[in-house]
């Protein structure tokens, strides 16, 4: 059956070469029960490991039935691994928190394409071990473990079994249990191959072969062979896996995968929390900044297009003469009044001041915009109020005391009720509130109803000590007129302003909505980048989070790797088996991400106020990214893993 002519195994360790098999030639026939003894490192392994085809010898002819198998490819030794050996490792090899009977079965998933679990059961029984199907390998004592595994290496109904010291690590009555199955298996036809520590195992064999420095020093003869063996050759071993379906493969790969998430749930939990946070993150925060861009594009939306901004000049003070300087650049109620009347087009002006104040009411006080303005403010700004009124011109002619309040310091400061008649004190000054401005939201970086406003002589006289305006606000009475409106304003206040040549470049600063428009939206622009570039740094950490628990779990899904190729997986059943897990992994945190994004931008509009919106582009672009790392991380090391001849990766630290 087994026939090696020459072989050859050496291991490099420095400088030294160690020549663990040193031209070994052995036949095994069909039928046969043969011991292995020798000194520790002599080399018994080493040519278990050849003979069972998960390792390569380096020189020398290794027949199987008459074939060569240095000519077969890797799936072909995958193939004829399941179907002819069945490996019994001195240190087991189970799956961790795994039943006794997923681990017998799990050699079919190669083979067979299902778990066969009565086909497991029945050799369970077999091996006295029909009462511990359930229980996980670290529920049992080393015998039963050994007994599991042999059920394992039989499921295949193997003609081979190489045992390699099975009972190194058991007690004597579980050796005597472990030779009773050999030795019944061996009768029953299945050819047996053990390494041995003890005489009175060997003993019982049919023939004892001993080793010495990575060569064999006698070959002895105890019993002869059965009559006509059990020779019956392997069939269909050098053809590929039985064609099963494709998508068959890929279900049983989908099941195995969740198998083993399952039965690994702290390292599940942990990748899935990885990706989680990392979608999260980057959802919620683009959610925010795009929510706030949102709100600031709707306010200006609602502004129109037909408002024109003058500011004193924008370098007052700076440079040339002060004194001359901070007399040209200032606006008065004056001007508002007088661009009114003597400009063509124009429909409103609003004189106003913005500064912050502090209001209180009874032993509550926050720190808010005060904005003085004029009575068309609320026309021209659709703001009139939901509750009350606005403030007439003749309120503010003779400085009134009157405040109209937004939303937020209603429920703030107000404690909520209905505040119209009530007194409040803006920087300790007495104000009656006569009407609650309508509520226009907030995002993350501004609240829009946080503020005050109040008829601008009061504020410039009483609450500010101001004796200038701070812009005035020019409503032209069609969109159409808006340039010539600006050319015509500027020239008013250039000449009422006696402003010399070398500033009149300078000296009032005039805008209209589409240029204000332009300037916010690179703002927001900005704070999005800002945004995004806190979302990516999350994104990255959240990547290497996944990226540590796939690589911690390396050593041990190595050994799982080196296992599974034993029992015969080909390269291609391992990596579709992790590509699933791991997209499994990355589907699970990445969905239920983009929900707790999707809550956390909730219960920010609910409890803050703030204006949230999740794009479909942040969604996408944090999914795959972190679905990506995901897979790459999870399937680099099972990739690197499953090129490993299947010994090298059972060894792996
Ligand atoms: P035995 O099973 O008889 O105790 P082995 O076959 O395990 O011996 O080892 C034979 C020799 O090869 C020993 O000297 C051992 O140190 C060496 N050896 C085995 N495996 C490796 C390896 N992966 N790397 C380097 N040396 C090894
Ligand atoms: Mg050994």
């Amino acid at each position: 059956m087994l026939a090696l002519r020459g072989i050859h195994k050496r291991y490099r360790m420095g400088n030294e070469v160690i020549r663990a098999l040193h031209d070994v030639s052995l036949t095994i026939e069909d039928g046969d029960f043969v011991a292995i003894m020798g000194p520790s490192g002599s080399g018994k392994s080493t040519l278990m490991h050849v003979m069972g085809l998960l390792d390569v010898p380096d020189d020398g002819s290794f027949r199987i039935d008459g074939r060569e198998v240095s000519r077969l490819s890797e799936d072909e030794l995958a193939v004829l691994r399941r179907k002819a050996i069945g490996f019994i490792f001195q240190q087991f090899n189970l799956l961790p928190r795994t039943s006794a009977l997923e681990n017998v079965s799990m050699p079919l998933i190669y083979s067979e394409g299902k778990l066969d679990l009565e086909r497991a059961r029945g050799l369970l029984e077999r091996v006295g071990l029909g009462d511990r199907q359930r229980h996980q390998s670290n529920e049992m004592s080393g015998g039963q473990q050994q007994r599991v595994a042999i059920a394992r290496a039989l499921v295949n109904r193997p003609r081979l079994i190489l045992a390699d010291e099975p009972t190194g690590n058991l007690d004597s009555s579980s050796e005597r249990e472990i030779l009773g199955i050999l030795k019944e298996l061996n009768a029953a036809g299945i050819t047996i191959v053990i390494v041995t520590h003890e005489p009175e195992i060997a003993q019982q064999a049919r023939r004892i072969i001993r080793m010495r420095d990575g060569a064999i020093v006698s070959d002895e003869r105890l019993q002869p062979l059965p009559r006509g063996g059990a020779g019956r050759p392997t069939e269909g071993w050098t053809g590929a896996a039985k064609p099963t379906a494709a998508w068959k493969n890929l279900v049983q790969h989908f099941q195995q995968g969740i198998r083993t998430l399952a039965a690994n749930k702290v390292r599940t939990g942990l990748s899935i929390l990885g990706i989680l946070i990392g979608v999260a993150a980057v959802v919620a925060m683009m959610a925010l900044g795009r929510g706030a861009q949102k709100a600031i594009e709707d306010q200006l939306a609602s502004l129109g297009s037909n408002l024109l901004i003058v500011r004193a000049g924008a370098h007052r003070g700076a440079g040339g003469v002060v004194g001359e300087a901070g007399a040209l650049a200032t606006l008065s109620i004056d001007d508002a009044r007088v661009i009114r009347e003597r400009i063509p087009g124009v429909r409103e002006t609003s004189a106003a001041v913005r500064g912050r104040g502090q209001v209180a009411y009874l032993n509550r006080n926050r720190a808010t915009t005060v904005l003085g303005a004029s009575a068309v403010y609320a026309r021209m700004h659709a703001d009139l109020p939901t509750v009350g009124r606005f403030f007439a011109d003749e309120e503010d002619r003779r400085r009134a005391r009157v405040a109209v309040v937004g939303a937020t310091l209603v429920r703030e400061v107000l404690g909520g009720r209905n505040p119209i008649g009530e007194t409040i004190k803006i920087n300790k000054i007495g104000f009656q509130v006569i009407g609650v401005l309508p509520e226009k939201g907030a995002n993350a970086f501004h609240d829009q109803d946080d503020r005050v406003i109040i008829p601008v002589q009061t504020a410039m006289r009483r609450v500010f000590g101001k004796d200038n305006v701070d812009f005035i606000e020019v409503e032209v009475s069609s969109p159409d007129q808006t340039s010539e409106v600006e050319t015509r304003t500027r020239e008013l206040l250039l000449s009422s302003h006696k402003v010399p040549p070398s500033q009149r470049e300078t000296a009032f600063d005039i805008r209209n909505m589409a240029e204000i428009q332009a300037a916010l939206t690179a703002s927001t622009r900005v704070m999005t980048l800002l945004l995004s570039i806190i979302a990516a740094i999350s994104l990255l950490v959240g990547g290497i989070g996944i990226m540590n628990i796939m690589l911690v779990s390396v050593t041990e899904r190595t050994r799982e790797i080196g296992l599974r190729k034993a029992v015969g997986a080909r390269r291609r059943d391992i990596l579709s088996q992790f590509l699933v897990e791991a997209v499994v992994i990355s589907l699970i945190g990445g969905v239920c991400g983009i929900a707790l994004a999707w809550v956390i931008s909730m219960a920010l509009s609910f409890f803050a106020g703030w204006t949230t919106s999740i794009s479909p582009g942040s969604v996408l672009v944090a999914f795959f990214f972190s679905a990506g790392i995901g897979v790459a991380f999870g399937l680099y090391p099972a990739r690197q893993a499953s090129r490993l001849p299947p010994i090298d990766a059972l060894r792996y630290e």
